[in-house]
């Protein structure tokens, strides 16, 4: 099974990605994310070559609310990072992005130390397409930034809907950042992300000390009761001033403690095993989806379909066999 052919000028694109060449790193990307076919066909046979040479990275996912500090507590732990020799690439998945018109990630002032340092790369999110695609699209180039040399991958994520999922299903490891707002309960907190999350953190530490406090034992409990205790891993509770760059090297020692866990008890391969089907399924529920809406019958038909479930004088069930039988015709 091979997809096409790679053509000259992809080749010097995947030598160049291969040489840690930046311009060749961002251009494939920037093929990645096109959305013309001609483009996706060149994108996946550039792919393809680079695919043997990806895999090695620490993948690390980080989620908050706009404003928690992820940008400063980012910019702060990769200093740190290719201080002690690593190289760093952050991306984005922002499906915001597509519904504003206007990224909240995508910001090309943030991480500017960062961003002037050649062991690392800053990438923004893809700035259109639904979640499933723009997901797609960052797990694509976290592969491409890996063969480029990157040991280091950070995924960041706005603290809104389903796009913690997607960020937790393409790293190894996944903090959600948190703010330590007095008198909050865990009322507010979404119970969904911090089901996924494997570290928690509380930036702004340096703001009000009894309140950080306060705030990480309520978090320490709510987590005990809402997640069943691993004999692998408990999800610790840790706090940082990223302004302060303070609480940062336990935050990157916990990290390293994460993954020595997980290697330990054979859990990351399976994890990232899992990770890769679970990708293929969902770009194949993306594909048939396309394939549906594409069809001439389908689209012919679709309007009725939706007028007729609208006044209830066909089953949404009756409406869903029909219009999938016209894929048939
Ligand atoms: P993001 O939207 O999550 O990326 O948040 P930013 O990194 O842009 O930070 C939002 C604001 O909070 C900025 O003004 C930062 O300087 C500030 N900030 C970030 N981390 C800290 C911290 O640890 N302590 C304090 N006091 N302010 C912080």
């Amino acid at each position: 099974m091979t997809t096409a052919a790679l053509l000259p000028q992809d080749a010097a694109l995947v030598d160049g990605v291969l040489a840690r060449q930046r311009r060749a790193l961002a251009k494939t990307i920037t093929l990645i994310e096109s959305s013309r076919a001609d483009h996706q066909q060149r994108a996946q046979a550039v792919l393809e070559q680079l695919m043997p040479r990806s895999g090695k990275s620490i993948r690390i996912g980080i989620s908050g609310v706009p404003g928690v500090g992820k940008s400063t507590f980012i910019e702060a732990l990769g200093m740190d990072l290719i201080a002690k020799g690593h190289r760093v690439a952050v991306l984005a998945v922002d499906p915001s992005s597509s519904l504003t018109g206007g990224s909240i990630l995508g910001d090309k002032t943030r991480m500017e130390l960062l961003a002037q340092r050649e062991e690392a790369f800053i990438r923004p999110s893809p700035a259109s397409g639904a979640l499933g695609g723009v997901a797609h699209k960052t797990r694509e180039a976290l592969l491409v930034c890996e063969a480029a040399g990157f040991d280091i991958i950070i995924v960041e994520t706005v603290g809104v809907g389903q796009s913690e999922t997607a960020v937790s299903g393409m790293t190894d490891v996944f903090l959600v950042l948190q703010l330590p707002n007095a008198g909050d309960d865990l009322q507010g907190i979404k119970k969904g992300i911090l089901e996924l999350a494997d570290i928690v953190v509380y930036n702004k530490a340096d703001i009000d000390a009894l309140a950080v406090e306060l705030a990480c034992s309520q978090m320490r409990s709510a987590l005990h009761m809402l997640r069943p205790v691993s004999k692998h891993w408990t999800v610790p509770v840790l706090m940082t001033s990223a302004t302060h760059r303070k609480g940062l090297d336990l935050v990157w020692q916990t990290i390293e403690d994460h993954r020595r866990s997980m290697h330990e008890n054979g859990l990351f391969e399976a994890k990232r095993r899992r990770q890769a089907l679970a990708w293929m399924w969902a770009l194949i529920e993306i594909g048939l989806e396309q394939q549906f809406r594409q069809h001439p019958l389908v689209k012919a038909e679709l309007a009725t379909a939706i007028e007729r479930v609208t006044a209830a004088s066909i089953t949404p069930t009756a409406a869903a066999a029909y219009l999938l039988g016209c894929l048939q015709k």
